[in-house]
């Protein structure tokens, strides 16, 4: 690439085949969001200006971009930000980079909540448990003004993260972050409630499915945002402390691993009704939600 003026449309194409020679995963995005980030422009506006001249500057931050994600390091981290439901979240190491299926997880809380009518006339409460990124609780603060929001992690370092993606995103004010463990007892009193709606996306992959995530994952995002030593144990903590942690009435929603549904199902014993499960685009069982008491 040395000694000659690129302009964006010849930078994306040979870089996207760079990628492709390499097997980078998805090389004509990577290559698109990485370099919509150096320039400040988003995709659709690449295309836009396809013939805007890249100033040696901006090419040795590209390239420098570049390079990192041929040794596999996420583009969202590379960017530090990742978008979901619309609105552009801030992320690195310390959180799980927000998925499109949690979108769906979202928009199945939202309509579920929506057909229960919940607290009347107020606006819900709702506890986001694992709230990683904030990419959960401040969507629904967006979406749902005026509710109360409470957003717990066991990570204060991932609660850096969500708070600042809360302040950025106008939504500071209205979430209240907590840092504890929903493995633990002291939960419950840390977090209050109990609440119109309980929703998580917890970690839920079994220690012996690590090895064989791809290596974006195992390697640069959080372990403890994705493992459970079974698989289960957030979901079985979760719903044994729902009876406290939702009213009478209220919903809980969790995100669900694709082979989970079974087994979460068979957790929720007669304290539960009106199960609904919602499948993602890939065909697996992804967002589960019941009614409590
Ligand atoms: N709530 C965040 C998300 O859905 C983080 C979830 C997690 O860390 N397990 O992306």
């Amino acid at each position: 690439m040395a000694d000659k003026e690129w302009n964006v449309v010849d930078l994306l194409k040979t870089t996207m085949a760079f990628f492709s020679d390499r097997k980078i995963d998805e090389p004509r995005l990577s290559a698109e969001l990485l370099l919509g980030h150096v320039l400040g422009l988003e995709r659709l506006q690449l295309y836009l200006n396809h013939e805007r001249p890249v100033s040696p500057a901006e090419l040795q931050a590209f390239r420098d971009c570049s390079r990192q994600r041929l040794q596999g390091r996420p583009v969202q981290y590379i960017a530090g930000e990742a978008f979901f439901y619309g609105n552009r979240f801030a992320v690195d190491e310390r959180v799980l980079i927000p998925r499109p299926e949690t979108e769906l997880v979202l928009e199945h809380a939202m309509e579920r909540l929506a057909s229960c009518a919940l607290s009347g006339a107020g606006m819900p409460s709702i506890l986001d448990i694992g709230t990683g990124s904030g990419c959960i609780a401040v969507t629904l603060s967006l979406r749902l003004p005026g509710t109360h929001l409470v957003a717990a992690d066991i990570s204060g370092d991932a609660l850096a993260v969500a708070e600042r993606n809360a302040a950025d995103l106008g939504t500071g004010e209205r979430i209240r972050f907590v840092q504890s463990d929903a493995l633990d007892a002291s939960f419950v009193d840390a977090v209050g409630g109990p609440f119109d709606m309980v929703i998580s996306n917890p970690p839920y992959i079994p220690e012996s499915e690590w090895a064989s995530l791809q290596d974006e994952v195992r390697l640069y995002e959080p372990r403890l945002a994705l493992v459970a030593p079974e698989g289960f144990e957030y979901y079985r903590s979760i719903v044994s402390m729902a009876p406290k942690l939702v009213r009478k009435g209220g919903l809980l929603c969790f995100e669900l691993h694709a082979d989970a549904a079974e087994g979460v199902r068979a957790l929720l014993g007669s304290g539960f009704s009106n199960i609904q499960v919602t499948q993602d685009y890939a065909g697996h069982d992804r967002a589960l939600s019941c009614i409590v008491g």
